[in-house]
């Protein structure tokens, strides 16, 4: 154990116990932010696997049951920790898609659609306490699937699942209240395509909303992570939900354009990336089909020189390093008042020092693997396009697993508004330093990207939050914190962000249609 002094001196750097390897077998230490380390000697925690079952093949979710792909065609999916596959999953055609969208027409002419809203609501509590009951298998698996670290799955994704369940159940009776005065209907079946940052929330993000307000659905999850939607199907069965009211198709971004183009649905939901967002909003343009985007994001996290400068650190640190970076609203840009950026910038470059990159499945790691081989291959040249363009390059010493798709946390500074990694979403841990000096430039550089998803304020002052907050062209503003979410908080973006909000009230607005009384 360190010694009562340097105890003490850890309190500067937020009490983190440190590893500076993720094999566990390589030295560690406590970073100081004196240039000293004092070794350190983090004994592995692993989580155990044991507690979920994998098989070795998964069909598809349709009209409640587990059914192959009609050409018998599967994929892998692959743990990015270890690059083993970890299943082989049914790789849907557009004939199985067709099935699923009828099975979801079905059950909401006939079961879902015509249940009464405290009915809905009995299923959709049932579904929220399976998921607290099964959270470790569902935090390991996801973990497994996906590549992030088993704290945060564990304590923030699944617990955050859960919630989305019990809070859209509380509605499913209480339309009437929600849209006071009207009359909510259903829209009818909803196409919805996740992306794999966020896998098993994403899905919980649409299905609840979707089927509080009496809607059913056909989910495409992404490619690289299909089980947890795959086990949640596992669920829908325990809870008895009737058949068809949740159906998942997994398979390639064609099965989710053909969603996206089928004239039996209703509703598109998306979460991912701009580009593929836009193909989305042209497959839909012309129909009177509903249509979220929830995309990519640039965001500014803006520290001024009055504010507490540890609690912005961590801040920061929780802003991009977070699910490796793989998060639509990560704070990728640091805009630092100048006052106060050399001694921000050592202290960040302090807390990286105790960042714990490494096996996803051990409770000290705060870094994960990169979701896929592709992904880790985008951060990585466009953290050569920094280093090409003239920005001053900063990683901390430390050891990666031998096998699968790491990368260290990293910092820019010297960053110009013109250089890729101020303009481009990297979804990777990787933070971009900018400078200002009054708050009209902080604005100006803050707003100055195609994105307007989410932004950052640090400040004592809270006139300047509110100042700030309604100048920023982000759909979310979060003072003196980052990345919050909650249930009851809508979500979603401006300009190339996208449209529509997920969460809240707000969240089920998008699947209702408001008729007079
Ligand atoms: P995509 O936008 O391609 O994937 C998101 C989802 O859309 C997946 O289910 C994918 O399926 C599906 N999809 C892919 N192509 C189509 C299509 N033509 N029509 C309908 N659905 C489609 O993201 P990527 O996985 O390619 O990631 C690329 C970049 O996107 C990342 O580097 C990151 O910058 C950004 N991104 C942003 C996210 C966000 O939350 N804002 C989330 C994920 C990525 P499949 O997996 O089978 O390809």
């Amino acid at each position: 154990m360190p010694d009562v002094t340097s105890e003490t001196k850890l309190q500067r750097t937020g009490e983190r116990a440190v590893q500076r390897t993720g094999s566990g077998s390589s030295p560690s230490s406590w970073g100081l932010g004196d240039g000293q380390a004092i070794p350190w000697e983090y004994a592995p925690a692993p989580e155990s696997r044991e507690i979920v079952t994998i098989k070795e093949r998964y069909g598809l979710f349709i009209n409640g049951r587990e059914v192959d792909a009609v050409d018998g065609a599967t994929f892998g999916t692959v743990n990015p920790a270890t690059e083993e596959t970890l299943a082989q999953v049914a790789k849907a055609t557009p004939a199985d898609a067709d099935k699923a969208v009828r099975a979801a027409r079905k059950a909401q002419r006939y079961s879902w659609g015509q249940l009464p809203g405290r009915e809905r609501a009995k299923y959709l509590f049932r579904i929220a306490r399976i998921l607290q009951e099964r959270s470790r298998e569902f935090a390991v698996l996801e973990s497994m699937d996906s590549g992030k670290p088993i704290k945060e799955s564990r304590d923030v994704d699944v617990p955050l699942v859960a919630a989305h369940f019990w809070y859209y159940a509380g509605w499913a009776d209480k339309l009437d209240y929600a849209f006071p005065g009207r009359v909510a209907r259903p829209l009818g079946v909803a196409a919805q395509i996740i992306p794999w940052n966020f896998p098993l929330l994403m899905l919980a993000w649409k299905i609840a909303p979707a089927l509080a307000a009496g809607n059913t659905v056909v989910l495409k999850p992404a490619s690289t992570t299909p089980l947890s939607a795959l086990l949640f199907a596992d669920v829908c069965r325990q809870a008895d939900l009737p058949p068809g009211t949740v159906n998942i198709v997994t398979g390639p971004g064609s099965i989710g354009m053909h969603l996206v183009t089928h004239p039996g649905i209703d509703k598109v939901a998306f979460t991912g990336s701009t580009d593929v967002g836009k193909k989305i909003a042209r497959g839909v343009a012309g129909t009177d089909k509903g249509l979220t985007l929830e995309l990519g994001g640039k965001a500014a996290n803006i520290v001024f020189e009055d504010a507490a400068l540890d609690q912005a650190v961590e801040g920061i640190v929780n802003g991009i390093y977070f699910n490796q970076g793989e998060v639509c609203c990560a704070g990728s840009r640091l805009l630092a008042q100048e006052s106060i950026v050399e001694p921000l910038i050592e202290k960040l470059k302090d807390r990286l020092s105790t960042i714990r990159v490494g096996d996803p499945l051990d409770k000290n790691t705060d870094v994960g693997a990169i979701n896929s081989k592709a992904q880790l291959e985008k951060i990585t040249e466009l953290v050569e396009s920094g280093k090409a363009e003239g920005a001053d390059f900063y990683q901390p010493a430390c050891d990666l697993p031998e096998r699968g798709y790491f990368f260290r946390p990293t910092l820019f500074t010297n960053v110009a508004q013109s250089h890729r990694i101020a303009q481009e979403e990297i979804f990777g841990p990787v933070l971009s330093v900018l400078t200002f000096r009054t708050p009209d430039e902080a604005v100006e550089k803050a707003n100055n990207t195609p994105y307007g998803l989410s932004a950052g304020i640090w400040t004592e002052k809270g006139s300047r939050i509110l100042s700030m907050a309604t100048k920023m062209k982000a759909g979310v503003v979060w003072a003196n914190t980052f990345n919050q979410f909650d249930p009851t908080s809508p979500f979603g973006g401006y300009k190339e962000s996208g449209y529509g909000r997920e969460g809240g009230m707000h969240g089920l607005h998008a699947y209702v249609r408001l008729e007079d009384r």
